[in-house]
């Protein structure tokens, strides 16, 4: 941990009243779930036009049964717990010190995590929702882990069942209300995000455009790292630890 770079962090975030936290795969990775583009990710091990082929809206339309056998692979996280890094941030928006999160991630952690003002542009992996309009009624997905059948259809109508979460080729959820949140920070710190998965990195392009205080928290370069006031790469030491220095330091 680079203690000058992190006092410099401490000093913004101290004078700071409205401080908005944006996250990508990467802060849950010390959870347990890997991210796409890291190591273990799919997008290595895969490809990444082959995910995007299969986790795509007209695919899950065509053939929501190869959709489904994809997705219970990778998007199934039953029994992970937020990391020290979530933990950290939902005591920092209890303390008044952030504002709010906005996430790329559909894996629930931070609200778990005790965080309440987030943005989850993704949507979340633990609802299901029944395709047919008329129905529409949502089930969890401990309900639909139960459902024995590869696609998941509605006990109420028989209706395919989609998961609550933004795939390719979907418009994202909350488009207005994250793009102003961002747009009004006086801070804002980038989490985890290597900000190549518009439009959220384009929000965070345009926020730098016109302010300047923009920290960047992650595990390798990113595609805004020349405009961050200040990028603090996490290496190998751990995002929560980092979090939780910058926490204590501001005392
Ligand atoms: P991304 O673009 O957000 O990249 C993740 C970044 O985090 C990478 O730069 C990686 O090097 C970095 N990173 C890895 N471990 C880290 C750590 N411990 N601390 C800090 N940084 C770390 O995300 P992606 O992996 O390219 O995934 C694309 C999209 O897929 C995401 O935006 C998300 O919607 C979805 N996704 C969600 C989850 C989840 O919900 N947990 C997991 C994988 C992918």
């Amino acid at each position: 941990m680079d203690s000058k770079l992190l006092e410099q962090v401490v000093s913004v975030l101290a004078i700071s009243n409205n401080t908005v936290v944006v996250t990508g795969a990467g802060i849950s990775t010390e959870a347990g779930i890997p991210d796409f583009r890291g190591e273990k990710g799919i997008y290595r091990t895969m490809g990444e036009d082959r995910v995007m082929s299969i986790i795509n809206i007209s695919t899950f339309q065509r053939d929501p049964k190869r959709f489904y056998e994809f997705y219970r692979q990778v998007f199934d996280f039953p029994s992970v717990e937020p990391s020290l890094a979530h933990k950290v941030l939902a005591d920092m928006e209890k303390k008044g010190r952030v504002k709010a999160v906005v996430t790329q991630n559909i894996d629930g952690l931070h609200e778990k995590a005790g965080s309440k003002n987030v943005i989850a542009v993704h949507g979340n992996a633990d609802r299901f929702v029944c395709t047919r309009r008329r129905c529409g009624k949502y089930y969890s997905s401990n309900q639909v882990r139960e459902m024995k059948e590869t696609v998941p259809e509605c006990p109420e109508c028989g209706g395919i069942l989609k998961p609550d979460v933004v795939l390719f080729g979907e418009p994202i959820q909350g488009y207005i209300d994250a793009r102003e949140r961002i747009m009004a920070a006086r801070v804002l710190v980038v989490i985890g995000s290597s900000l190549t998965v518009y439009p959220l990195a384009g929000f965070v392009k345009e926020f730098s455009t016109f302010y300047q205080d923009l920290i960047i928290i992650n595990k390798g370069p990113t595609y805004m790292d020349h405009a961050a006031l200040v990028k603090i790469e996490v290496g190998d030491s751990s995002t929560g630890e980092i979090l939780q220095e910058i926490d204590r330091r501001l005392g």
